[in-house]
């Protein structure tokens, strides 16, 4: 379905620098999805094909899985496809519709932008950006190509496949590890879920989904959206109308999906915000009005006027018998009522309970530290930072016109980046179905937040 965009353009233009693979794949090996699945590796499918016409339908041999639908989102489709320069296996995201709306516009730029900025193993990242047409005025759809995983952490969860306390620690260490990074770049990424977290058959997890991550705001008095994170994920401050948040909401989300790792059920599973605020009530207790210090008034009163509860924290016990003291612990501090009092992802990774996830990790599943005759050599960092500030100055587009010019200029440098660029190729059959595939039913967006004002 993709082809370059020169058909005498030669094969292996995009080299790219996986070689750990291997290393990845004899280690911690689980029997999650290898076989029976219809999921491809993309570790193994990486065989040099020395054909240059580079249309995937048609090329496929029938050992190779062909492109196929694996999901779609608020923001898009994905197919599994071979990019024609390396066969390697990559996920095909169609970003329909991004210009419908300067809002739309903005998210989508966001994502991209992040998708091709970030350089860190637990967070996805762009192989490649489909060429946009030379032309603006036919620039309607974007197309990107990211790393290929073979499954995500909600799919996981709601499997017959064992999920060992072990897993647990080694998924949660990741997605802390991935959040560090991200949070030290200034990004809030406000929808984590485990439909967010893609993992591989080692067991190796990535964060995706950039579609609502956003800069911190610094200026407190500026109002945020609260439209913002799934509704069975969304921190308390949310929930109570706060104009302002901030890291703290990804720390509560980071808590409910730990919970639901442990308990393989969702935590605080309700069909309405409010419902989901009594839930919460229900584990925590009724909150001290200075925990919810930054909630609005209407939420205020509507606590107040709510029958006192005490907080009915063995309930975690109950979820499982993988839920020990320390678990529970750990648990607690994320999920507590007060952003302030939160935990914080570095506070988290120095917690006694991720140290064993740390070490599973760093010994047989990074790429950052190796194996030599004499042991292993473990890196001097092992959860690093990106150092600088993630730059959103270029996203302030208050036009149409002026968000097409923008994500044109984007698409075009990255792009432009690898040596044979691609684009779709419209006679492949599958292009059609492709073109026509549909995103998310409004029924699946996340619900609007709670009226306060007009309870
Ligand atoms: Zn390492």
């Amino acid at each position: 379905m993709i082809a370059m965009s020169r058909s005498t353009a030669k094969t292996n233009g995009g080299t790219t620098s996986k070689q750990p693979q291997q290393q990845q794949q004899q280690t911690l090996h689980h029997p999650y999805y290898t076989s029976n699945s219809g999921i491809p590796s993309y570790s193994s499918s990486s065989t040099s094909s020395s054909n240059s016409s580079a249309t995937l339908a048609s090329t496929a041999n029938e050992n190779e899985p062909g492109d196929f639908l694996i999901g779609y989102g608020a923001f898009g489709v994905i197919w599994a496809v071979t990019d024609p320069r390396t066969s390697r296996r990559v996920a095909l995201k169609k970003m329909p519709n991004v210009f419908q709306s300067v809002v739309a516009a903005r998210r989508a730029f966001r994502e991209i932008k992040m998708l091709c900025t970030f350089r860190h193993d637990n967070i996805l990242q762009a192989v490649d950006i489909l060429q946009p047409p030379s032309q603006i005025d036919l620039f309607n759809e974007v197309y990107i190509l990211t790393e290929l995983m073979q499954i995500d952490l909600h799919k996981i969860i709601v499997s017959q496949q064992p999920l060992s306390i072990d897993h647990c620690k080694v998924f949660l260490y990741q997605i802390l590890r991935g959040l560090k990074f991200l949070h030290s770049a200034g990004v809030i990424h406000r929808d984590l879920k485990p439909g967010n977290l893609l993992v591989n058959s080692d067991c190796l997890l990535k964060i995706c989904d950039f579609g609502l991550a956003r800069t911190e705001e610094l200026d407190k008095t500026k109002c945020m959206t609260q439209e913002v994170v799934t509704q069975y994920y969304r921190a308390p401050e949310l929930l109570l109308g706060a104009h302002h948040y901030s890291y703290a909401i990804d720390v509560w989300s980071v808590g409910c999906i730990f919970a639901e790792l442990l308990g393989r059920r969702i935590l605080f599973q309700a069909s309405s915000p409010l419902k989901q605020l009594d839930l919460i009530i229900n584990l925590l207790g009724s909150p001290p009005l200075d925990e919810i210090a930054t909630a609005c008034d209407g939420a205020k009163s509507y606590i107040v006027s709510k029958t006192w509860r005490a907080a009915k924290i063995n309930m975690l016990y109950s979820l499982s018998k993988n839920v020990t003291h320390d678990a529970a612990q750990l648990l607690l501090r994320m999920l507590t009522w007060d952003p302030r009092k939160r935990i914080t992802i570095q506070q988290a990774l120095e917690n006694n309970y991720i140290h064993e996830g740390r070490i599973r990790y760093h010994s047989c599943m990074c790429r950052c530290c190796f194996s030599t005759p004499t042991g292993r050599q473990y890196t001097v960092n092992l959860e690093p930072v990106r150092g600088f500030r993630y730059d959103d100055s270029d996203e302030n587009f208050c036009s149409m016109r002026q968000a097409k010019e923008y994500m044109h200029k984007l698409l075009t440098e990255f792009s432009q980046a690898n040596t044979v660029p691609l684009r779709l190729n419209h006679d492949s059959p599958l292009y059609k179905t492709f073109a026509t595939s549909q995103v998310a039913q409004a029924h699946e967006l996340p619900p609007s937040p709670v009226a306060w004002d007009k309870l």
